[in-house]
Order: structure tokens, then C-alpha cells, then sequence
């Protein structure tokens, strides 16, 4: 007998109907003698329309409010699914995070995960009870109602599973895996068996909404084995992330394709080629919470270079205005320019470690399209570039031939 935690997501709970669907599937694995932690979300489109309704009561809602708020989705859906599991003669039972406790830290609407007390869970557990807990959200060390930040859920899974050293986290959603890339752009894209910790780690930040970034980052720090899986397929396998240590299989070298539009660029010209200017530009950059992520200078000709880096789109605006306003003027710089018709596809793959020529191969592949690259930045797994966002696509779909992805390795 085995302990499992499983996520449930928004589309798989969506309706009534599904969460019947669910509860089969919930059925089965305890019937084979598993015990079983169930983790839900709020029913597709309700945290959207919760955070709809909050905007209309205040402009700026007030954070810890609006945690009191957007937690109440995944307390209907533990309620709707526990009561259609005893309907169908199972024991089971419902926890707010509050009630499990999950305790996390006092940042509303992106709390982190402390710890978790895990006496109710596992008295229920032995006795036999199906335990259903909501994702989301936790508690903070004075009992204030706290959220995790979207897509949180995947996180209570795994964390839950740490906590209680499941065997396995199995996260249901409504694609059955991690593909090479986006099935809607590359229809020949492929299902991965297994992809380690590090190459779902970079797909996540750099675009992947399979599964939230903390979630794998709490995976791979307590090495629990979370395996991603469709709710609707049966008896698909999915894809397991695996250690890289303990994965034997023959590695391609690039593991998959991710792409994002959520970025800006900006480059700030003619500065002058001295020590402390990268701080003087990004400094107040940082002064104003703003996160920065491609950086690039050149190399100074007659002392003066340009300066290039990408903030996030949303904080384009905001970026733009501190640059003309405040460092321009001070560093006398000749020019601020900047765009937010970017879009950035990487390849990521931890096979690139042990072979060569990976990045020149992309970027022939690119330039044989007539696509300009416009930044480059690379890690030891992973090769991302900033082109046009009209490119996007016919980039993600170059690449994914380019490097045969649509074949098994
Ligand atoms: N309901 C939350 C959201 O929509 C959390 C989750 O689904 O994981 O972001
Ligand atoms: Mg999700």
C-alpha cells in the first residue's frame, strides 16, 4: 500500500459532471489498496472571476483581502468532491489549508510554504479515509488567510507529498504530459516520457504553463517524484520528472521548445564607457521592484557603448519612463529606445552540456528563415532569443525540425 497525492486542476473539476469523473478516477487507486491525498483547484474561471469582482469593489484590492477572497474557489470544490465520494460510499474528507495547517510565510497573494502539520492527514489517512485538501492556499503564523500566486495548487501537491513522503505526486490537468513543445503551434510535437528536473525548471520560467515554476523547484528539492497526467485520457503514463543521476535512458540533446511573448526590450544608447554604469542604469531599475532579465553591453567604441536588457511587458511603460526621467539625464546617455513587439524562444536540453555546436546549429536554422536575432542569452541547458513576436511561431516551428523533435530519440 502506497500513499499518493494527486492535483486535480480547474478544467478537470470544471463542472459537476467532471468532478463525478474525477471521483472515479480517485475510486480506482483507493479500491487498489492505495491511500490517497487529493489536491483541487478552484473550478475553471472562478479565481478569474473572483479577482474580476475584487477589481470592481476596490481599484488596487487590498492583498490580505483579496486572499480571503480568491481562497473560497478551492473550498467549494473539496466540499463538491468529497460529498460526490461518499455519495459513492467512500469515507472522505475536506481541509481548507487552514484546517490542514499548511503555514506559510505573511506574503499575500504569493505566500511561500513553511511546513505543514501532518497529524489530521495522517489519522485520516489510517483511517481510512480519502482526504481532499485545497490547493492555493495556507496560513500565515497569525491565522491570516494566505494564497501561493497562480497555479499554486500544482505547489500544495507536491509539497503535500514532501511533507508526507508520498511515493508519488501525480498532477492531472488537461494535456496528458510535458510535450517538446505547445501541440497548438507544432502539431507534430511529442509527449516526453521523462524530462529532469532541471529542463521542466527551465521550461517553466521561460514560458511552459504545464506546471508552476515552485512546484518543480520543491520537487526537486525534496526529491519527490511528480509525474504530469491528463484527467480526461485513461491509463496514459504521461510524463515523470526524473533525477538526472538516476535517469539511465538515452538523452536527446534538446528536450523541448519554449516561447513567451511577456517581454519587453530596452536599450539605452551612447552611454559612457566607464565602471559603475550597468549599476547606474539598473539600479534604479531595481529601486523600483522592477525584475530585469536579458542583459547585454557592448563592447565600447571611443568610449561610449549601448546597453540592452528585457523587463517584463506589463512593467515596459514603467521602465521606460524611469530611464528618461531619472537615468538618462544623470549618466548622459544620447538615447532610450525600446520595443514590446518582442517574443522569446529558447531551446532547452540537458544534453547540450556534452555536445557542440548546438547554438551555431540553432542559429543557422534561424537565420536560413530570415529570422533576426535580436539578444542571445544562454545557461548550460538552455539557448533563448529575443526575435520579432511576428516570428514566433515560424521560429518554434523551425527549431522543432531543426533539432527532430517530433522524433523518439
Ligand atoms: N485556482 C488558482 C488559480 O487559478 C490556483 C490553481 O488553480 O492552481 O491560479
Ligand atoms: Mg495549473
Amino acid at each position: 500500500m502506497a500513499l499518493i497525492v494527486q492535483k486535480y486542476g480547474g478544467t478537470s473539476v470544471g463542472s459537476i459532471e467532471r468532478i463525478k469523473n474525477v471521483a472515479c478516477r480517485i475510486a480506482k487507486f483507493q479500491s487498489s489498496g492505495h491511500q490517497l491525498i487529493v489536491v483541487v483547484s478552484a473550478m475553471s474561471g472562478e479565481t478569474n472571476r473572483l479577482l474580476a469582482l475584487a477589481k470592481e469593489a476596490q481599484e488596487n484590492p487590498d492583498p490580505r483581502e483579496l486572499d480571503v477572497l480568491v481562497s473560497t474557489g478551492e473550498q467549494v470544490t473539496i466540499a463538491l468532491l468529497s460529498m460526490t465520494l461518499i455519495e459513492m460510499g467512500f469515507k472522505a474528507r475536506s481541509y481548507t489549508g487552514d484546517q490542514v495547517s499548511i503555514h506559510t510565510d505573511n506574503a499575500y497573494n504569493k505566500a511561500r510554504i513553511l511546513k505543514i502539520d501532518e497529524d489530521k492527514l495522517r489519522a485520516d489517512l489510517d483511517a481510512g479515509y480519502i482526504v481532499v485538501v485545497a490547493g492555493f492556499q495556507g496560513v500565515d503564523e497569525t491565522g491570516n488567510i494566505t494564497t501561493l500566486g497562480r497555479g499554486g495548487s500544482d505547489t500544495t501537491g507536491v509539497a503535500l507529498a514532501a511533507a508526507l513522503r508520498a511515493k508519488e505526486c501525480q498532477i492531472y490537468t488537461d494535456v496528458d504530459g510535458v510535450y517538446t513543445t505547445d501541440p497548438r503551434i507544432v502539431p507534430e510535437a511529442r509527449r516526453l516520457k521523462t524530462i529532469t528536473f532541471e529542463e521542466m525548471m527551465e521550461l517553466a520560467s521561460l514560458g511552459s504553463k504545464v506546471l508552476q515554476i515552485r512546484s518543480v523547484e520543491f520537487a526537486g528539492k525534496y526529491k519527490v517524484r511528480l509525474r504530469v497526467l491528463s484527467s480526461f485520457k485513461e491509463g496514459g503514463e504521461g510524463t515523470l520528472i526524473t533525477f538526472e543521476e538516476d535517469d539511465n535512458m538515452e538523452q536527446a540533446i534538446i528536450s523541448g521548445i519554449a516561447f513567451n511573448r511577456d517581454e519587453a526590450k530596452i536599450t539605452v544608447l551612447g552611454v559612457p564607457d566607464r565602471p559603475g554604469i550597468a549599476y547606474q542604469i539598473l539600479g534604479p531599475v531595481a529601486d523600483a521592484n522592477i525584475d530585469v532579465d536579458m542583459i547585454i553591453q557592448n563592447v565600447g567604441v571611443d568610449g561610449t557603448t549601448d546597453f540592452s536588457f528585457t523587463v517584463h511587458r506589463t512593467e515596459f511603460a514603467r521602465t521606460m519612463g524611469i530611464l528618461k526621467d531619472q537615468v538618462q539625464p544623470h549618466i548622459g546617455a544620447r538615447d532610450v529606445v525600446g520595443g514590446d513587439k518582442i517574443a522569446k524562444v529558447s531551446i532547452v536540453g540537458v544534453g547540450m552540456r556534452s555536445y557542440v555546436g548546438i547554438a551555431s546549429k540553432m542559429f543557422r536554422s534561424l537565420a536560413e528563415e530570415g529570422i533576426n536575432i535580436q539578444m542571445i542569452s544562454t545557461s548550460e541547458i538552455k539557448i533563448s532569443v529575443i526575435v520579432d513576436e511576428k516570428y514566433m511561431e515560424l521560429a518554434v516551428r523551425i527549431l522543432h525540425k531543426t533539432f527532430e523533435l517530433d522524433q523518439a530519440p
